[in-house]
């Protein structure tokens, strides 16, 4: 690759909100043949909002919100704020929980006055020792429609069964569909329920699903697209640098945290990720006039 037509790609790229980090990018990024996506705050807003709020036990609806905030109030994941903004718009205040700790990609625990309390995924409820199983239809229709069921347990007793949906960005399908005409296949690597996955990643035309994969294993499931040829990954958050720095190429959303820029070679400073097709095309451009 001449300096000079890389110098002149990278222009064209900073015109159209695609900063590449580093010149060589350019030439790897025209070699990739799979595109990983990060779900949260990648395809869609990363900002969910609770739909759904079932009673599974004797507890009210007001009584499960104000322990889901108690704990929440503690989390950092965009989750806990849709939890949040549920508990402060009906008004309701928040229970007094002690002892919270995180559940990596699974959700939390917390001790309360009743006992030990438990908020997240199916992986939360089996380390309550809680059976959904009673439940698990209800929570697939949820997943069903893209929403993230949310399972709370008081011990070893499932209480309550919430929702949250995170609405896909309005250019997610268009971004999938101009990297299916650029002859690329496109993943999503998500730690989210696996039937919520599948139904955002249908809904977008994408060909793959790696769902409920705990932070640390986007690196693996990097690892394991890259049998299939080079690998782009795109992310926005700080459990998707290891993804992004095992891919051959690391597309960071320029909204996402510093951490998941620190660790791409390109940032879509619109945010938008119809910027990785427009990366890819700007790439094979460049390199067709190289050789
Ligand atoms: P992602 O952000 O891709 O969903 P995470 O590893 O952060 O991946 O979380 C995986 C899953 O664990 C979430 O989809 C959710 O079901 C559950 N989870 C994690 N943190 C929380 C939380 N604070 N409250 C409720 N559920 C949570
Ligand atoms: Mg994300």
């Amino acid at each position: 690759a001449t300096p000079v037509s890389i110098l002149v790609g990278t222009g064209r790229g900073a015109e159209l909100g695609l900063l590449f980090r580093r010149g060589d990018a350019l030439q790897r990024l025209s070699e990739v043949s799979i595109v990983g996506f990060d779900k949260t705050g990648t395809l869609t807003q990363g900002a969910p909002a609770l739909t759904d709020l079932h009673p599974l036990a004797e507890l009210s609806e007001d009584e499960i919100l104000a322990l889901a905030a108690g704990a929440e109030s503690r989390s950092e994941h965009p989750l806990a704020r849709a939890i949040l903004g549920a508990a402060e718009a009906r008004g309701i205040a928040h229970a007094p929980v002690k002892r919270v700790k995180a559940l990596s990609g699974k959700g939390l625990r917390a001790q309360v006055e009743a006992g030990k309390l438990w908020i997240g995924n199916a992986g939360a409820m089996a380390e309550a020792g809680a059976d959904i199983a009673p439940f698990r239809a209800q929570a697939e229709a949820l997943a069903a429609k893209g929403r993230t069921p949310v399972w709370m347990a008081l011990e070893d007793r499932v209480v309550a069964l919430m929702a949250l949906s995170d609405p896909i960005k309005p250019e997610a399908r268009a971004a999938v569909a101009a990297l299916h005409r650029a002859g690329v296949e496109v993943a999503m690597v998500t730690g989210d329920t696996r039937a919520t996955a599948q139904a955002v990643a249908d809904e977008l035309g994408i060909d793959r699903v790696e769902a409920e994969v705990l932070p640390e294993g986007k690196r693996d499931a990097v690892e394991t697209l890259r049998k299939s040829g080079a690998v782009a990954f795109v992310g926005d958050g700080i459990n998707d640098a290891p993804a992004l720095a095992a891919a051959d190429v690391g597309l960071a959303i320029g909204t996402g945290t510093d951490v998941a820029i620190e660790a791409a070679e390109v940032v879509l400073m619109r945010g938008d990720p119809t910027g990785v097709a427009q990366a890819l095309g700007l790439s094979r451009a460049v390199m067709r006039n190289i050789k």
